[in-house]
């Protein structure tokens, strides 16, 4: 299901323009407006789905899916060093767009523990 509401449903159907890294049939990742290090891509699932809290059993492949895409990226954008891979979910974890996205984040060294 899509949310005609959602930029993230609305920049997986091209409807908003994306820096798009990687797509497929159930997953795209692109390069998030505002990169918190040099390498920051947002990868999503095509459906919309409010965050991680959200998903169930019926999403585990979808989001195997994602984390494999987030291991191809990496390897990609020459993350050999080291990356980081996160969600954010409700207020507390700090999500600000309701559409559940993981985080690849590299290119940097990290610290702990997040603000
Ligand atoms: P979160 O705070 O975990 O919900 O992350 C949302 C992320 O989406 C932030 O890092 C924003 O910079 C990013 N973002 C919001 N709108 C867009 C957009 N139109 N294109 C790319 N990234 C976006
Ligand atoms: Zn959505």
């Amino acid at each position: 299901m899509i949310d005609p509401n959602c930029v993230f449903c609305r920049i997986a159907a091209g409807e908003i323009p994306a820096q798009v890294v990687a797509d497929s049939p159930r997953v795209v990742a692109f390069h998030d407006l505002n990169p918190v290090a040099p390498v920051h891509v947002l990868i999503i699932p095509r459906d919309h789905i409010e965050s991680l809290g959200a998903a169930g059993p019926q999403h585990v492949g979808l989001i195997g899916e994602m984390v494999t895409t987030a291991q191809e990226l990496a390897t990609e954008l020459e993350l050999d060093a080291g990356w980081r891979f996160l969600t954010n979910v409700g207020p507390d974890g700090g999500q600000s767009v309701g559409h559940l996205h993981f985080h690849l984040i590299g290119g940097r060294r990290m610290s702990w523990p997040p603000g």
